[in-house]
């Protein structure tokens, strides 16, 4: 595609800055990038060869980000299913068939937080499957009975994934860091700590707390002295949260019961939240949760609710993020609407995804909005978006995805 150049036009842009849109825009394409992007009247004038889209006056928008998946997890909910009764080829042909699903649904770049390795990131860069750019976390580092310990009370552990174990279990400091050396050997764009308990967890609870201050800390600085990398903290409970930001993590995960301090905390540091709200639509699967789980989600949803509109009240960072794999994958913009539901304008929910998420990933120079210079990650959808957030949920309506300049997906009728 080297020289291929496209213009789209008869379009509203979105362009994931928080600027307002631009009715009758027009986007420049070339050799991968955005050249051009804002009212049609100042387009470029076009060299001979040049290929034109027309939108139909549809909305143009960057290719969003979800910084929270689990592309190696199956949606049902069910730890065993990924476990034990799968060959490591089938595992990763399925979760070739997610990373399809996701790119479809308009995410063209995600943050895996666990389960999938650095081949499936390796694969999607060489083009060998269609998916959404990949950051990868490989596995999640927890104490010995934290989230990330999948002992069962049988003494069985159901911490395989594909094959390959997703756990990193630290009990000290130097553990912590030992750990943190392991993953980035072994490919890790992200370091995921947990820094509470979980909902699907065996043996803890979202207010117990995970990795202390000091070994969150001694992590963030041992990938500081390897080119840095973010520090992603699965976080729920209060406590959790404030050792997870005091320690220095880029993100907390979750954040569910948050509190002024830890509300606090983050705005000083310019922590982003990442709320995965997507995870409380679980009402239709409760059959596949075991029922501590149910029960446990249950009394954490309106809480959550209160404290995440609290933080978003008082300007805390977000991003998007779905926990796809715990919720559905290949619908990941349906958190969008979550994110209007605790405060977000329709503009600022779409910047989580956008621009902000990129932020996050450390990608915000190439990633993130539809500016010249930029990567062209492209969405299209059916429908305005600022009048019906919800609409970018419904795979269907997204139209058109570009990414890297080529086309990807087109279902414009
Ligand atoms: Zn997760």
């Amino acid at each position: 595609m080297t020289g291929a150049r496209t213009l789209y036009r008869d379009l509203t842009l979105i362009d994931g800055t928080g600027a307002q849109p631009v009715a009758d825009a027009a986007v420049v394409v070339e050799d991968g990038a955005i050249v051009y992007a804002g009212p049609a009247a100042r387009t470029p004038a076009s060299p001979p060869g040049e290929r034109v889209v027309e939108l139909g006056g549809r909305v143009l928008l960057p290719g969003f980000i979800d910084t929270h998946v689990h592309l190696g997890m199956e949606d049902s909910r069910e730890l065993l299913n990924n476990t034990l009764d799968r060959t490591r080829s089938l595992h990763a042909f399925e979760t070739g068939d997610r990373m399809r699903r996701t790119l479809a649904a308009g995410v063209t770049s995600v943050r895996d937080l666990g389960g999938a390795d650095a081949g499936f990131r390796q694969a999607q860069e060489r083009g060998l499957v269609s998916g959404p750019r990949m950051n990868v976390a490989l596995r999640l580092m927890s104490h010995t009975g934290g989230h990330a310990d999948f002992t069962m009370p049988s003494g069985v552990s159901l911490q395989e994934c594909g094959g390959h174990t997703v756990v990193e279990i630290v009990d000290s400091v130097q553990e912590a860091r030992v750990a943190a050396r392991r993953l980035m050997r072994d490919g890790a764009d992200v370091i995921k700590v947990c820094a509470t308990g979980g909902v699907s967890s065996p043996s803890d609870t979202p207010d117990d707390e995970g990795l202390t201050v000091e070994e969150i800390a001694a992590i963030v600085e041992e990938t500081g002295r390897h080119g840095g990398r973010p520090v992603a903290a699965h976080a729920q409970g209060a406590a959790g949260i404030r050792n997870a930001v005091r320690g220095g993590a880029t993100s907390i995960e979750h954040g569910y019961l948050v509190d002024d301090e830890g509300i606090d905390l983050m705005l000083e540091r310019g922590t982003f939240l990442v709320p995965t709200l997507s995870t409380f639509d679980f009402e239709d699967r409760v059959h596949l949760m075991t029922p501590k789980a149910v029960e446990t989600k249950r009394a954490l949803a309106d809480r959550t609710f209160e404290r995440v509109s609290e933080a978003v009240r008082r300007g805390v960072r977000v991003a998007l993020g779905t926990d796809a794999g715990i919720s559905p994958h290949g619908a990941n913009l349906a958190e969008l609407r979550h994110l209007v539901g605790v405060g977000l304008s329709p503009m600022a929910a779409i910047v989580a995804g956008t621009r902000d998420a990129a932020e996050l990933l450390g990608a915000a120079g190439a990633l993130g909005t539809v500016e010249a210079g930029k990567t062209a990650d492209l969405v299209v959808c059916d429908g305005d978006p600022l009048s019906d957030i919800a609409l970018l949920g419904d795979p269907d309506r997204v139209v058109l995805v570009v990414q890297g300049g080529e086309v990807v997906k087109d279902a414009r009728d």
